[in-house]
């Protein structure tokens, strides 16, 4: 049965960012089913996951709640329009409840399936509002290197990861980057001031340099995510919004990571005190149970696109599956979880914990860094501890570094560049803390045992 799927896998599944040839070769590792922080694998093998799936099982596998909500809703309506005035109840309820909980600036919700057309469609919105306004020379895009904004036509030009870019004719023509705030790799990156002046000052020039006239917007994650967890200092995110402000450029924020719970707060922008002109959410919205993503807009975006009375044209952009009733009907209970549940109280009393377990790995001899803020973090391996460097590709570290990881009963995500992140579940014990940091010891033990790494 088994050698079966494996065989079916390898002759017709396209794998998301993977190689394909390398693939057929290795075959695909088959996860049976999940119960709270832990995953069981085809074989019976029992695995913690400090990784959420793809940093979106926020609540855990198994809630039951969740799973009745979601039974309710295709009992009484799996599905309903958002098109020609139609609604569902929960869609309508979920609407308001984002409303609630984002930033106060934002006062309106366009539901998508995920993040990556969640981004596209703020691209989308962003080019409508300025033609609405009637500076349609505002077409540029700003974002940052290391940064991840999807795989779309369009937002994985936003995305600054080669492999996206690479026989994918990307970024376009008016897509630009600036560079990342990496205090780790920065020689002056124990200064947070210098960190974020370095970050104003080169969205100022980027500007300048595309002319203030021309630039629509600026994008950001509120901790780099899948270019490596790089965490800006405090502070960061807010500069960056004066900057946006100061220069009238959109600020848009891409929560699809960081939101709901994942750093401390429901959303960072919360614990940065940030209000976004756009905001990005998907992942967490619905703990992975179902897919669904989100644009927050605040209200003078969605009044200049609305346009004057008089205009009855529609505004042409929506999906068939926008605000799915089953989704949204997900989505409702895993909020409620979040806030009356106990996740989010539960994530910022163990996040001590998941620091600690990090910091401690800095005696490690391959540890160079260890960052984090609530339940995301990394750890960033090095070949000298002194200089940095990094461990050469050919070794093929990242790797080794997994599948030392998974006969360990662990998984975590393992970079290319020697960057291992993790995003625990909200729900995790303080036992599971010292299973997970045990289990990744061991793997980096194992890793340095290794005559080529030594
Ligand atoms: N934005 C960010 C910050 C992300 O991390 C991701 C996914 N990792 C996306 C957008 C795209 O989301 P999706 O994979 O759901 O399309």
């Amino acid at each position: 049965m088994q050698d079966d799927l494996i065989e079916l896998d390898k002759r017709y599944y396209i794998h998301p960012v993977i190689n394909y040839h390398a693939h057929e070769k290795r075959g695909a590792t088959i996860i049976k089913s999940g119960d709270g922080a832990y995953l069981t694998d085809i074989e019976g093998n029992t695995l913690l996951d400090a990784f959420s799936g793809l940093w979106c099982v926020n609540t855990g596998y198994g809630h039951e709640s969740i799973v009745e909500a979601a039974q309710e809703q295709m009992r009484t309506l799996p599905y309903a329009t958002g098109y020609f005035h139609f609604a569902s109840e929960p869609a309508i309820k979920l609407a308001a409840k984002l409303v609630e909980i984002t930033p106060s600036s934002l006062q309106h919700v366009f539901f998508s399936m995920g993040g990556s057309d969640a981004v596209d469609s703020a691209i989308r919105f962003i080019v409508h509002y300025f033609n609405s306004l009637g500076k349609p020379t505002k077409k540029q895009f700003i974002s940052i290197e290391r940064g991840y904004h999807g795989s779309s036509s369009q937002g994985a030009g936003l995305t600054a990861l080669p492999v996206f870019h690479n026989n994918f004719d990307l970024p376009l023509p008016n897509q630009h980057k600036i560079a990342c705030p990496y205090s780790y790799r920065l020689a002056h990156g124990d200064d947070a001031d210098a960190v974020i002046t370095e970050s104003v000052a080169a969205l100022k020039s980027k500007v300048d340099e595309i002319g203030v006239d021309n630039v629509a917007a600026f994008f950001c994650e509120p901790i780099i995510g899948s270019g490596g967890v790089i965490v800006p200092p405090k502070g960061w995110l807010k500069a960056m919004q004066e900057c946006c402000n100061e220069l009238g450029i959109l600020f848009v924020v891409d929560e699809v990571i960081t939101g709901f719970g994942r750093t401390g707060t429901m959303f960072a922008s919360e614990a940065e005190d940030v209000q976004p002109d756009l905001m990005t959410v998907a992942k967490g919205l619905t703990a992975g149970y179902a897919p669904m993503g989100a644009v927050m807009m605040s209200d003078h975006v969605y009044q200049t696109i609305a346009g004057s009375e008089s205009n009855s044209a529609p505004v042409g952009h929506g999906f068939t599956y926008s605000a799915h009733p089953v989704s949204a009907a997900i989505a409702l209970e895993v909020i409620r979880l979040y806030e009356e549940g106990g996740l989010l109280e539960n994530a910022q009393k163990v996040a001590p914990f998941f620091e600690q377990g990090l910091q401690a790995l800095l005696d490690h001899p391959l540890v160079g860094d260890a960052r984090s803020r609530g339940l995301l973090g990394a750890l960033e391996l090095v070949c000298d501890k002194q200089t940095k460097a990094q461990f050469d590709p050919s070794l093929k570290l990242p790797e080794k570094i997994s599948d030392a990881a998974y006969k360990n009963r662990v998984i975590f995500r393992s970079f290319a560049d020697g960057i291992l992140g993790f995003a625990p579940a909200l729900c995790y014990r303080e036992e599971d803390f010292a299973i997970l940091f045990e289990r990744v010891k061991k793997t980096l033990d194992e890793v340095l045992a290794d005559p080529d790494v030594q």
